[in-house]
């Protein structure tokens, strides 16, 4: 049975699993030093029209926390907004890896933050006794499922750079977001003024893996030691990079991601002709938030529904996957449709 939870619910996708094989095939260089690394690397340059400097590593949290210490000292803070992942969902790891860099969580309409908010929280205080504002960390798509458009970008980059601050984007579904506003990787980072990017593999149909992508290559002096110091260099690499060549020749990434997003659609527009449902976000990308009656949700759950309440500003939140199917989406309506109706 497919489910709503997470796009990290879903399995490892054809083109991933294949590339995955392929380099299961002999001895090679390890730590990064083997062929499947090198090309994959050379793909996210493609990607991203960029020379930039790439690292594979296990998962989304090490991605950001790693990223986020190599732009500050410890007594350093990052401005990010209160229902960014990192703040909410990563235990502490961008304090622990940056030794004590104080996260500064400020709010915003739809999940985003704004260059208001920016100014608001540097200019609050520039005394000694205060953890200096030196990033600014914002997550795309957002955890709530909307995209900043560039237009939105430049002007958050450009105040947080005028302002002496680097910019770092959490793009554990990166992907969702380029598909869903039709703008290239190029210009919803580095043309926008973005210095690192984490790029998710995970929820895109990798089995594993997440790219951290810096287009400033000065910032990633010396992030191999980080890495490895944090456990997060792969010994066998090839199998963290191989699923990336999989998924980005060919572009299976941009395909699974619109799909993703078309079945997010597919959702919304069922549930807006349902009466008395609200959703909370626009769908940009490929997560769907509703307002459930209590004993919808609870019927919905009791009928085997998996699906989260804890995640954003409240409601439910759907999130659709590489591999949801569009019968799984109209089951799904169909119960709603008839719970809504009883309730
Ligand atoms: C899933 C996710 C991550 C990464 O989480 P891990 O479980 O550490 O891989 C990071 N940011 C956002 C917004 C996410 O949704």
């Amino acid at each position: 049975m497919q489910h709503f939870a997470s796009d990290n619910y879903a399995g490892i996708c054809p083109e991933a699993l294949t590339a995955l094989l392929a380099a299961n095939d002999g001895h090679v260089r390890s730590y990064g030093d083997d062929e499947w690394t090198l090309r994959a690397a050379d793909r996210l340059r493609d990607v991203f029209e960029a020379d930039c400097d790439v690292y594979f590593v296990f998962n989304g949290t090490a991605a950001n926390s790693l990223a986020l210490a190599a732009l500050c000292q410890s007594y350093h803070s990052v401005i990010c907004h209160q229902l960014a992942h990192v703040e909410t969902d990563e235990c502490g790891a961008p304090q622990f890896f940056s030794n004590g860099a104080r996260l500064l969580a400020v709010g915003g309409e739809q999940g985003k933050l704004t260059p208001a908010a920016i100014v608001e929280v540097v200019t609050r205080r520039s005394d000694i006794h205060y953890p200096k504002p030196k990033v600014v960390t914002l997550t795309q798509a957002s955890e709530v499922g909307t995209v900043y458009r560039p237009d939105e970008l430049q002007a958050i980059t450009a105040t947080a750079h005028q302002l002496g601050l680097r910019v770092h984007m959490d793009g554990a579904r990166f992907a969702n977001a380029v598909a869903g506003s039709g703008v290239s990787p190029a210009d919803l980072t580095w043309r926008a003024g973005v210095d690192v990017l984490c790029f998710g593999g995970t929820k895109m149909g990798l089995p594993v893996g997440e790219a951290v992508v810096f287009f400033d290559r000065r910032l990633a002096d010396d992030f191999a030691y980080r890495c490895k110091q944090a456990g997060q260099l792969a010994s066998k690499m090839r199998f963290l990079s191989a699923p990336w060549l999989g998924i980005l020749e060919g572009g299976a990434w941009l395909r699974h991601a619109a799909h993703a997003n078309a079945m997010a659609q597919r959702l919304a527009g069922g549930l807006a002709r349902v009466a008395g449902l609200r959703l909370l976000f626009p769908v940009d990308a490929n997560g769907v938030f509703v307002q459930l009656p209590n004993p919808v949700e609870q019927d919905l759950r009791a009928r085997g529904w998996l699906f989260y309440t804890f995640i954003g500003a409240g409601g439910a939140r759907f999130m659709c996957g590489w591999d949801t199917a569009p019968e799984t989406v109209d089951r799904l309506l169909a119960d709603i449709c008839q719970l809504a109706d009883g309730a």
